[in-house]
């Protein structure tokens, strides 16, 4: 299964990542994670990620087309994957395609979740992740059993650099202007399909469930 998870900044792809990860036995490739893994580790396209990630604009598409090709092509990869962020942009989309021709697979699913802009800032300022294996809460919405650890495995909870007011508004507005085409695009494409991102969680994960039924026949 070949999915790509879309929608705005906070909309929760990453949360819903990881049940479907869990209930598939697939992999979440999710290229903000591994710009957040170069900038940890201070290598030459880490410095290259931070200035962009800082200011809220996209990392450029030769470059983020380069490392998700790479990543594709592992063999954690052969069984199929979910896309997490990735593509952002038309030319991201058309790359991936050739990407995915010449693995000789075809995508399975666009799901976008679906969640209004208002709700957008609220949900990135609360945003805590865990600094040991990456699992995301929110302050109000999906609060950990103790305040800054990890219900997982007890790890450190931090605060995105990016989860600020003004870098959201940019990210918003680069969503808008160069991603929310994609809806278009993967809808000409047939492969288009959306959830309300604004209910639960748990209800949410049972509605991208119900799509990949009914997808997969
Ligand atoms: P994305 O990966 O799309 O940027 P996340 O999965 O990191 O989004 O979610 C953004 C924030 O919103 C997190 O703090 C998360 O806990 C919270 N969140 C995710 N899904 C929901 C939901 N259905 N209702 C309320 N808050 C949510
Ligand atoms: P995310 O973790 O998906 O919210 O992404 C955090 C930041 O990483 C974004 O604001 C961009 O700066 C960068 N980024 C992640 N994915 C992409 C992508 N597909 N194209 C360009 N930049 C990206």
């Amino acid at each position: 299964m070949q999915l790509i998870l879309m929608g705005a900044p906070g909309a929760g792809k990453g949360t819903q990542a990881a049940f479907l990860v869990k209930k598939f036995g697939i992999p979440q490739i999710a290229t903000g994670d591994m710009f957040r893994v170069a900038v940890k580790s201070g290598t030459q396209l880490g410095k290259q990620a931070k200035a962009c990630m800082d200011a809220g604009k996209l990392v450029p598409d030769e470059v983020t087309i380069g490392i998700v090709r790479e990543r594709l092509g592992k063999d954690d990869c052969k069984d199929g994957f979910i896309l997490d962020g990735f593509p952002r942009t038309v030319e991201q989309a058309d790359a991936l395609n050739k990407i995915l021709a010449d693995l000789g697979k075809t995508l399975t699913a666009v799901l976008n979740i679906n969640v209004p802009a208002e709700d957008l800032i609220g949900r990135s300022v609360g945003r805590r992740v865990c600094r040991n294996c990456g699992a995301t809460y929110h302050v109000e919405f999906n609060a950990p059993k103790v305040e800054g650890v990890c219900d997982e495995c007890g790890g450190e909870l931090y605060q995105r650099a990016d989860d600020t007011v003004e870098t959201m508004t940019n990210r918003l507005n680069v969503y808008v202007e160069s991603t929310r085409p994609l809806i278009e695009y993967y809808k000409k494409a047939g492969v288009y399909y959306e959830v309300d991102g604004r209910q639960h969680i748990e209800k949410v994960t049972e509605d991208l469930i119900n799509v990949l039924t009914s997808v997969k026949g």
